[in-house]
Order: structure tokens, then C-alpha cells, then sequence
């Protein structure tokens, strides 16, 4: 056994003797900032050696409430000490309510039936069970689906095989049957469309592959074309959902469109503010596709991961969070915009809808590379795609906080050693 400092410590040094340990016993899958986080507080994050950052990054998307919100971890704290597991052989109260109220959140397109998970590649993989149990059961033969170039849906094999990013996939072996096309093209949609379709999976914004929002039409084109073709609409809405694009859904467009209605979605992230949690919700036909035995979790709709959920639904409701977002969203638009228009060398542009944004880099530069560079001046964030710099910050992010952080941000582009394209 190692002895460490608790990580309560505010130990100079602390950080290297926990890095020390990690690079001989954390599976090196993934490349962390080589920083050592310890506290959070709104949108504020503390490592071992308290050192304060400003995080725009929300642990990807996921802490909707911020750290430490009182009346989340309150939940928590309660439903911990009341009941935390009592595995599908049972129900308990939290399932059944916390599936009522994502299902009430899409009643008016017809969503009725929530499946709960832990994760998003889960919900995923139940999405993709669904999909083709449904057409099985119906004895109708079809089972392709079309998924997107760029697109991510997890890391789960079936998620994966659907992803569209190949060098992800590459030497796991192939799952037969799913079609990349690119994103935002209906012709090449049209054209891959037939009767052996069971599926079209789509997120209203690519988040991974670079925060590309849906172009105008695409999704109602992809539903007409499902229509059309007999297949079903299905959205990934694992990062776009719960409040991050500033309506509920993605397939919610506010303003003149009335929205797309999906045969199903998928969500995480920020469903459980920072608890892990899954969930699908479908259409009352495809309730019916997954008959008990064949498809759950052991973990999957546990109270406390489901209490902490509803209390994220109840605050968002209650603070009035996602109407903010679209509001806040702009904000962090324009300030983003101006960004690009001052360091034409360097950003390109900016896109994005409500708290899913992208400063897009010019050829030459990879945005994960800049990532610990911000890290040193104070701001966690994100890449997505080679060259975009993704804000995705805690919904409850104040107005200062966000031009705080894109003033930060603007400093460390502007000091970045100049490169050619
Ligand atoms: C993050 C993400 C996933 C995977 O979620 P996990 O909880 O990491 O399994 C799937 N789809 C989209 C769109 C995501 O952003």
C-alpha cells in the first residue's frame, strides 16, 4: 500500500507523487491533464494542491447543476442513507416516478416508455436492441442503420460499430449491418434508404466529432425520409439532452420549427448532473421490443442514481435552467464570435447551440494540444474533431464566469506560436 496525503491536502508536491502512481497503475486508456482534482464548488474546481480552475468542461457535458450543488448532493446524501439498490427483480419509487417525468418532458411527441441504464453507451445499445428486436418480432427482416461519418455514440461494441469516427473501431472486429453516410447530406441519406432499414441513429448536434449543429431541414428531411422508407427515427441524445442546447431535447427546435418526432432517444450525461446514469425513451410501439429477458442491467434504474436524476430535472425546473442556457448560450456565441474576428490567425469561426459550442482552430493547429496549455491559465476544456476548441460549462455558469473564462482563452490563443496552414 502507497500512503498518501487525504485529498483534502493543500500540499505542495502533492500532484507529482499521485501522478507517480498513476503512471505505474491507472490502465493508461485515456491521457488526463496532468493535474490531480480534489474539490468542485458551482463552476469552480480545486486540485490536491488547491489550485482553482475555472471549468468550462463540466466533466464532458455532464455537470449540469455545477460541483457540489446543495440540493443534489443533499439527495444523495438521503437517498444513500434510505435505500441505494434493489436490482429490476424489484421496483422501487424512484424508478417508476423519475420514468414518468423524462416521459412527461416528451409527451408531445409521443415518447411514453423509459428504460433506465448507467451510462450512454448503454442507452445506446438498448437503442440498438430496440431497433432491430422490433422489426425481428414483427418478422420483418430488416436490420441495417445508417449512422454518421463523424458521429459518436459510445464505446460498448454495438455503440461503437454505429460511431463514425473508423480509427475507433479499428481492431475491435466488425458488427454487420451499419452504414456511415455523411452528416447533413439527405442525397446520401436517400440513397443508402431502402427496405432493409431498420434504423437511422443522429445527434441534433455532433458533439464529439467537432459540436456540428444538424444543418436547417436535416432532421426533418431524415424523419420524412424514415416515413417514407418504412425505418425508424432514432436520436442520440445522450450529450444534446436535458437542457444543454437550451430546450430540453435536440429534436426540439424552438422558434417556427415544431420539431422532430424521434422514435426513440438516448440520454446520460447530464441526466444525473454528474451521477451516472442512462436512460432510453421510446415511442409506445417500440415498447413492445424488448419483452422481459431480453435486454437489462443490474444497476440499471437504481433509486439513487434516479433520485439524483429527478432532483436535476426539479432544480432545472424550478431555476428556470434551460430557457437560461439559450440566453447564456448566445452570450458565449458572440463572445466566441468576436474571439475569431480578433485572432483571424489562429480561430476560424464558432458554432454551436445553447451551452454546446466550438471554437473552430485553423488547419495547423490541434485543439487537444492546447488543452494543457489552458489548464496552466486556469480553464478546463475540451476538444472535439482535430481543431475545435468545445465549451461545454455547467448550465448554472454565470455571466461573468463565462467571460472570465473566454477572456482566458483568448490570452492563451493569442500567445500561441504562430502557425502556417
Ligand atoms: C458521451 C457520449 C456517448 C457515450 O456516453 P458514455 O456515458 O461515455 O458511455 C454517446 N453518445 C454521445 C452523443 C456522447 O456525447
Amino acid at each position: 500500500m502507497q500512503s498518501m496525503q487525504s485529498n483534502q491536502s493543500k500540499k505542495a508536491g502533492a500532484t507529482e507523487e499521485l501522478l507517480a502512481i498513476a503512471a505505474k497503475h491507472v490502465y493508461p486508456n485515456n491521457k488526463p491533464a496532468k493535474i490531480v482534482l480534489a474539490r468542485g464548488q458551482g463552476s469552480r474546481l480545486f486540485d490536491v494542491e488547491g489550485r482553482r480552475f475555472l471549468d468550462l468542461a463540466a466533466g464532458v457535458a455532464v455537470c449540469s447543476l455545477g460541483h457540489a450543488h446543495p440540493k443534489l448532493t443533499a439527495t444523495i446524501a438521503a437517498q444513500a442513507g434510505r435505500l441505494m439498490h434493489v436490482s429490476n427483480y424489484f421496483y422501487n419509487e424512484e424508478n417508476i416516478l423519475l420514468a414518468s417525468e423524462l416521459c412527461e418532458l416528451c409527451e408531445k411527441e409521443g415518447l411514453t416508455r423509459a428504460l433506465l441504464c448507467n451510462s450512454g453507451t448503454e442507452a445506446n445499445e438498448a437503442m440498438f436492441k430496440a431497433v432491430r428486436r422490433h422489426f425481428y418480432v414483427k418478422g420483418d427482416k430488416r436490420s441495417r442503420i445508417i449512422s454518421f461519418h463523424n458521429s459518436f455514440h459510445g464505446r460498448t461494441m454495438g455503440s461503437l460499430a454505429m460511431t463514425g469516427t473508423p480509427k475507433y473501431r479499428e481492431g475491435f472486429g466488425r458488427i454487420e449491418g451499419i452504414t456511415h453516410v455523411t452528416y447533413g447530406d439527405l442525397d446520401a441519406v436517400a440513397a443508402e434508404m431502402g427496405s432493409d432499414v431498420a434504423a437511422v441513429i443522429v445527434e441534433a448536434v455532433q458533439g464529439e466529432g467537432g459540436v456540428i449543429p444538424a444543418p436547417l431541414g436535416f432532421l426533418e428531411g431524415l424523419r420524412a425520409l424514415c416515413n417514407q422508407h418504412g425505418a425508424l427515427l432514432v436520436f442520440d441524445e445522450v450529450q444534446t439532452g436535458i437542457g444543454r442546447l437550451g430546450r430540453w431535447f435536440g429534436f426540439q427546435r424552438s422558434g417556427s420549427f415544431a420539431g422532430v418526432r424521434p422514435d426513440a432517444i438516448s440520454l446520460a450525461k447530464g441526466l444525473g448532473g454528474g451521477f451516472p446514469i442512462g436512460a432510453m425513451v421510446t415511442s409506445e410501439e417500440l415498447g413492445s421490443a424488448l419483452p422481459p429477458g431480453t435486454h437489462g442491467s443490474t444497476f440499471g434504474g437504481n433509486p439513487l442514481a434516479c433520485a439524483a436524476a429527478r432532483t436535476v430535472l426539479r432544480v432545472m425546473e424550478a431555476e428556470d435552467i434551460v430557457p437560461n442556457v439559450e440566453r447564456k448560450g448566445q452570450l458565449l456565441s458572440a463572445m466566441l464570435a468576436r474571439v475569431a474576428r480578433e485572432l483571424p490567425n489562429v480561430c476560424e469561426g464558432q458554432r454551436g447551440e445553447g451551452l454546446l459550442r466550438g471554437l473552430i482552430l485553423r488547419p495547423g493547429f490541434v485543439a487537444r494540444d492546447i488543452l494543457p496549455k489552458l489548464v496552466d491559465a486556469g480553464v478546463l476544456l475540451l476538444a472535439a474533431g482535430e481543431r475545435v476548441l468545445r465549451f461545454a460549462p455547467p448550465l448554472i455558469i454565470t455571466d461573468a464566469e463565462l467571460e472570465e473564462g473566454v477572456a482566458i482563452v483568448r490570452k492563451v490563443l493569442e500567445e500561441l506560436p504562430a502557425h502556417s496552414s
